[in-house]
């Protein structure tokens, strides 16, 4: 019986060691897409902008053109002022002057305004564009990083199956399924008995199990959270927790 648990109590240490592997396998691409998911989005800031930029511009190209047409007029109208043969051409002349010096104007403030805003807008993308080539930097690091690591629980998960095989014969059939069953819920499943109390669910273990399993002539479960309980006597070199003498 010792023997058993001696041999179930290895086969837990490689178990939670497998459990560890996987629980960290899964996370390990999580992390990164996490990582990948903030690439992306500042990935969508700077596209918004530059398609916010690109019409800028396009917009600025439109105002400077209707600009240089409005200079155009204005020779004309100052043409006609030249060439004004009473009065009321000369007030027609200069109301025109007047209505495209205004529009003029109008599109020059626009204009400035409007490159103020592109102004800004290309720092945004600058900045932008850096932070991004830093992250995706580290990204790439990371990417490294993370499948060497993979690769490394990857190997040491493969030994410790191997291992496992090997002791597993030795383990008797039904106390290898019963441990199996629990462990497929508890990863932890088998526990000592310390002081009457299972260390499992920390409740005290009724009187009678308690004796049987300090005599451990067979497999028994805790009767509150069903791990099989091992009792381990105190080991004479070792004093007691409560022996304070030393
Ligand atoms: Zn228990």
């Amino acid at each position: 019986m010792q023997r058993a648990i001696e041999d179930l109590s290895e086969l837990q240490k490689i178990d939670l060691e497998v459990f560890r592997i996987d629980t960290q396998r899964r996370e390990l691409p999580d992390k990164l897409a996490d990582l990948k998911t903030h690439l992306d989005r500042i990935y969508g800031i700077i596209d918004r902008e530059r398609k916010q930029l690109a019409e800028d511009d396009k917009y600025l190209a439109e105002l400077q053109q209707e600009v240089l047409l409005q200079n155009e007029l204005l020779t004309k109208s100052k043409g006609k002022m030249a060439q004004a043969r009473n009065e009321r051409e000369v007030n027609a002349a200069q109301r025109e002057i007047d209505m495209i010096k205004g529009a003029i104007q109008v599109r020059e403030k626009e204009i400035l305004q409007l490159l103020e805003t592109v102004e800004t807008l290309k720092k945004s993308i600058g900045a932008k564009e850096e932070q991004f080539r830093e992250l995706q930097e580290g990204f790439q690091t990371r990417e490294a990083e993370t499948k060497r690591q993979i690769d490394q629980l990857d190997s040491e998960r493969e030994a410790h199956v191997a291992q496992r095989a090997a002791i597993e014969k030795r383990v008797p059939r039904e106390t290898l399924s019963l441990y199996d069953r629990i462990r497929r819920r508890k990863p932890q499943a088998m526990v000592e008995v310390i002081g009457g109390n299972c260390q499992g669910c920390h409740l005290q273990i009724p009187p009678q199990i308690y004796n049987e399993v300090q005599r451990g002539e067979r497999v028994l479960q805790c009767p509150n959270c069903t791990r099989i309980i091992y009792w381990r006597p105190v080991a004479k070199n070792q004093p007691a927790e409560n022996d304070r003498s030393a």
